[in-house]
């Protein structure tokens, strides 16, 4: 059947059309935003496996695996998931592999969604593996498919890297002529090749320094690294979403568009350096491409005018390189939406507990991340996904038994089997005694709700065994396990104490569904409300920082009114947000709160 639909697809589904045309069978990520939606939509294309791994590094090595018996495959991941999966990418470089094997990785330049802002380019650079940057959807889609190629012809993997801007920006994408590898599916035996001892290693070694003199010869006649002449007074080299804001802020002038960014094309490039007046790096976050060139020898400007921190903008680059600003449009000052944890958010329950424990809390990734946030103001640290409990245990080496009992990690479900796992484990063997929290919420909530081990169900929507994280601990060689509903408060108080008093490792899983689930939304809503007659303003609830309770000031006119103490400044309301939690219930020594349609009399 002919395939000569135009799409409108945002970048994250070109990429999954592009992969689906590349003839991809596998394809194996961890979620992270903003890469996420990639497998979600190549998931629905016919005849591809697709799956989420526990983590990055174990995407990339199911992706070895399908490269190594023959079969295309796309790996996916976020900019800081690149760190987890470096360590078999690194090795990657030297194996190469039978079929193609590409890997997405998204950046986040202005840490839209991330706790860093690091800039990937140099993992092509420092991994030897080449690099294509697309400038909008219909090329994700087309660099895709060049990826495999690419990383075929030259036994290479190949990352394709996007940003925020690209993943999510939506554009016309035309569908494209299926592919096929060359490569026969099977099992080959070739030991030089896929065993790194270093004997075999160091032969590598020198195939990727002949691989990468053919890359660059590669990349002068790579069709996507353009030269676009125009004026010559001003010359611009640049990549990925930057060439649009070039285009936009400097129609005139002539542009070096590379769709390659590692390796360079040096030829290309000194050729247009010397054609134009002045030259100029336009490139977002590190000074990638600047740095080379100026190791070429080449004069130019780049991180001297233009910013390395943040996304970039027609408008910046104006203004960087002081020219008239444009008296276009402004936009409108909206009013802050100040993020926070759902109305019936389960966290909001274990937070309000830790937060009364006074103890300092090692946090992690994940929408809980939000408890640091006031009025709980229940999280004391965040460095990346899974260092909660290596954060907490180091504490507790350092401090010995001045930290006993006020240390305490907190992570998620996912988190947890992402890396929070061999964190348990470090703390069991090394003889820790650390209070371990898993917020069991049954998904992976941040990133949109992706299964995970204890999902019970596949990304291809099949049951599977959900593991028993309370058996796992127990395997581990924990003694003191227990499960939790966040939602009583007392309860939940209770075991985090006995917790903390545990004489060795524990850990408290606080069992409650994400209220944003589908069967969740479905659950018929037995919401609360409040009787302002019986609420003397204490505010006590508002503590708990639930969306659904809002503060109503009244005057002192108002107070007498309304039948209030004298000095009650106001009341609490619930809106029809309320998912029936009955947190707040628990807060009110009033009794002022109660179920809708039960009120007290
Ligand atoms: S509803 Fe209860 S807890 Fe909330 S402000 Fe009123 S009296 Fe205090
Ligand atoms: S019961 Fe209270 S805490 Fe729970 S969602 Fe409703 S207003 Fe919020």
């Amino acid at each position: 059947m002919a395939r000569n639909n135009e799409l409108w697809l945002s970048g994250n589904e070109a990429i999954a059309l592009g992969a689906f045309e590349a003839g991809v069978k596998v394809a194996s990520g961890y979620p992270g935003t903003p890469s996420t939606e990639i497998l979600e939509n190549l998931s629905k294309y016919e005849g591809v496996y697709t799956e989420w791994a526990p983590n990055e590094k174990v995407g990339i090595e199911v992706a070895i695996g399908s490269s190594f018996a023959g079969v295309r495959v796309l790996s996916t991941m976020k900019h800081v998931g690149m760190n987890v999966a470096a360590d078999p990418l690194f090795t990657a470089s030297y194996t190469g592999g039978r079929a193609g094997l590409v890997i997405i990785n998204a950046d986040d330049p202005e840490m839209h969604s991330s706790q860093n802002e690091q800039d990937n380019r140099n993992y092509a650079f420092a991994a030897k593996v080449p690099m294509l940057e697309p400038s909008d959807p219909a090329e994700a889609k087309e660099f895709v498919k060049l990826a495999f190629d690419i990383s075929e012809e030259f036994d290479v993997p190949v990352i394709v890297r996007t940003t925020t801007r690209i993943a999510h920006v939506k554009g016309l994408v035309a569908e494209g002529e299926m592919l096929k590898s060359g490569v026969e599916p099977g099992i080959e035996k070739m030991p030089a090749k896929f065993v790194m001892l270093p004997g075999n290693a160091r032969n590598r070694r020198k195939v990727i320094a002949e691989r990468q003199q053919k890359l660059e010869t590669f990349a002068e006649t790579f069709a996507y690294n353009k030269i676009e002449m125009a004026d010559v007074k001003i010359g611009i080299i640049t990549s990925g979403i930057s060439y649009l804001y070039v285009k936009e802020a400097f129609p005139e002038a002539s542009v070096l568009k590379l769709g390659m960014v590692y390796p360079f094309p040096k030829l290309m490039i000194s050729d247009f350096a010397s054609k134009v007046d002045e030259l100029f790096i336009v490139e977002e976050l590190d000074p990638f491409i600047e740095t080379h060139v100026k190791a070429m020898g080449i004069k130019c400007t780049g991180k001297e005018i233009v910013p390395a921190i943040g996304e970039l903008n027609s408008f910046i680059l104006k203004k960087a390189f002081q020219k008239e600003s444009p008296a276009l449009f402004s936009p409108e000052e909206l009013p802050l939406r100040p993020p926070n944890m759902c109305a019936g958010c389960p966290h909001r329950g274990l937070f309000y507990s830790l937060k009364k424990l006074k103890v300092f809390v090692s946090g992690d990734i994940g929408c809980y991340t939000l408890g640091f946030l006031p009025p709980l103001s229940a999280m004391d640290s965040c460095v990346c996904m899974g260092a909660s409990i290596g954060i907490a245990h180091g504490m507790e080496k350092a401090l010995g038994l001045e930290a006993k009992g006020k240390v305490v990690a907190v992570l998620g479900d996912s988190t947890f089997f992402h890396s929070g796992l061999t964190g348990l484990v470090n703390v069991v063997y090394n003889k820790g005694c650390s209070t371990v929290v898993i917020l069991d919420n049954r998904i992976t909530g941040m990133t949109g709700h992706q299964h995970n081990p204890a999902s019970g169900q596949t990304l291809m929507g099949e049951p599977t065994h959900s593991i028993d994280i309370k058996n796992l601990c127990h395997a581990l060689g924990v003694k003191h396990v227990v499960e939790v509903n966040p939602h009583h408060l007392g309860e939940t108080e209770t075991a985090l104490k006995e917790a903390i008093e545990f004489d060795g490792p524990s850990v408290v899983i606080t069992k409650s569904p994400c209220v944003l689930l589908p069967e969740e939304k479905r659950r018929v809503k037995q919401p609360y409300t409040i009787d302002p007659k019986s609420c003397t303003g204490c505010k006590s609830c508002l503590r708990l920082g639930c969306p659904a309770l809002n503060w109503v000031p009244v005057t002192e006119q108002q107070a007498r009114e309304l039948g209030f103490k004298e000095k009650q400044k106001g009341y609490t309301r619930i809106s029809e947000m309320c998912n029936g939690c009955g947190q707040c219930a628990q807060l009110c020594k009033f009794e002022a709160i109660t179920r809708a349609g039960e009120e007290s009399a």
